[in-house]
């Protein structure tokens, strides 16, 4: 598709520009050919199919570092007694919940959160799925209903050890299926949608021989892990008494903290701990609400940024939209510290600059910036700024207004996936009486 959006403000992302007023965006395929001023690039490109933005603001799409799109069925669902701490929240919820997802729910649950991130602007989505009892060919099924709708992500089932060693087996081989088949066709397309990780919950929930396979399956395909880490205290706790050593430790000992690894939360680590996580250059994604919401605690995001780490955020099912874990990070530092100063320039680097760089370094794909050559994610928000605006107070404005917007048009790897606030192709009000319908099926067997 060849496109042209021009009358809009463009926030750049990039070091080069910043803001460009009046302005215009040429898109040609999966890619950002132009960007400029709207008097030579509407002479240039007048032939291209024309979207007028009135004004409004043309913004790089977010990405998303940590989401669980499974968790949609646990939208108003009777847990039976109240769960007295995090491992009773993951063993009378989420445990099961994902035992009762049958692949048909595996879709669902995926197709309804992708609608509703594409609505908010969220264009690319690094997702963490467990379904122990439909493995196989389950994160096909996600990327069927992110098809459906166009979203960009990477893909990851999460093994465990906690329901047996064929199911933890069979967690180990979906995600390699599934990298790759990716990997295949991105040799064939680099622009291709979908990627995958390694999958894996969390080491309290891993043996010994499960960890030395995925860190073995790692070397192999060259790609990251996807863990929780550290995420409550029982994880060092399990993890110490059973294996006789603390969790960072023992994911450095069989070399699943690297690069491409993503370990999420990483709230209880030592200082010792926050050093060797900087040394392994593992990536930390921090997931405020979730963690608010389960009541286990605070990532010091401020002594690992100072480490270097590359620290990004996430929703982890809490909510398809970033924003409002955007809304948390903004809050919660400040709030726990007493310090109104705190927590401005650091959520805005996890925000705009660590996660498309973190989608990268799990992906190849440069998202998160609209300039030439770069994947053409962009969303058209309904923002005219009442006070002047710059590259430098662009977060000010995001936070107190654009945050507040609606998006209006989404694009994603040059594709119209919704304009005027409708996504294209979709009957919403369909897919969600089939949703209830599988809802309720998961529901009778939880
Ligand atoms: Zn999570």
């Amino acid at each position: 598709m060849s496109l042209l959006i021009f009358n809009v403000t463009i926030f750049t992302n990039n070091d080069k520009v910043g803001i460009i007023s009046n302005g215009a965006l040429a898109i040609e395929k999966s890619q950002i050919i132009a960007i400029g001023p709207q008097q030579d690039l509407k002479k240039k490109y007048s032939h291209f199919s024309q979207i007028d933005g009135r004004g409004r603001l043309l913004m790089p799409g977010f990405v998303n570092a940590h989401m669980h799109f499974y968790s949609t069925f646990a939208r108003g669902i009777a847990m039976q007694g109240s769960p007295k701490n995090f491992s009773e929240i993951l063993q009378m919820l989420w445990w099961k919940l994902d035992s009762v997802l049958d692949l048909e729910a595996v879709y669902y649950s995926a197709l309804v959160p992708a609608i509703s991130a594409v609505k908010n602007g969220i264009t690319s989505v690094i997702d963490h799925h467990a379904s122990p009892n439909a493995v196989d060919g389950s994160l096909d099924k996600i990327e069927d209903a992110l098809v459906k709708v166009g979203l960009r992500a990477s893909l990851c089932y999460e093994v465990s050890d906690r329901d047996g060693q064929a199911i933890s087996d069979a967690g180990l081989a979906e995600n390699e299926r599934y990298i790759k088949k990716c990997q295949a066709l991105k040799n064939q397309d680099e622009a291709h949608l979908f990627d995958g990780m390694i999958g894996l919950h969390a080491s309290f929930t891993l043996e010994n021989n499960t960890l030395e396979k995925a860190g073995a399956l790692i070397q192999n395909l060259e790609k990251g892990c996807h863990i929780h880490v550290l995420e409550d205290k029982a994880d060092q706790k399990v993890t110490q008494k059973k294996y006789g050593m603390g969790v960072i430790n023992r994911l450095r000992y069989f070399q699943i903290l690297r690069p491409e690894t993503i370990a999420v939360h990483c709230i209880h680590l030592s200082e010792k701990d926050k050093d060797s996580l900087a040394e392994s250059g593992a990536i930390v994604v921090h997931n405020p609400q979730s963690n608010m919401n389960n009541t286990v605690g605070r990532t010091d995001i401020f002594g690992l940024l100072e480490r270097g780490i590359r620290l990004g955020l996430g929703t982890d099912g809490m909510s398809p939209n970033l924003m409002n874990d955007i809304r948390a990070a903004n809050l919660i530092h400040k709030h726990d510290l007493r310090q109104s100063t705190v927590g401005w320039t650091e959520i805005e680097k996890m925000v705009l600059q660590n996660n498309p760089a973190i989608f990268e370094k799990v992906t190849g794909q440069q998202v998160g910036k609209l300039e030439e050559g770069a994947l053409a994610d962009v969303i058209l928000v309904d923002y005219f700024a009442p006070t002047p605006l710059t590259a430098d107070n662009f977060w000010g404005h995001y936070l107190f207004g654009i945050a507040d917007a609606l998006v209006d048009t989404t694009i994603i790897n040059g594709k119209i996936v919704m304009q005027n606030k409708e996504i294209v192709g979709i009957d919403e009000l369909a897919i969600a009486r089939k949703s209830i319908e599988v809802a309720k099926q998961v529901w009778d067997k939880f």
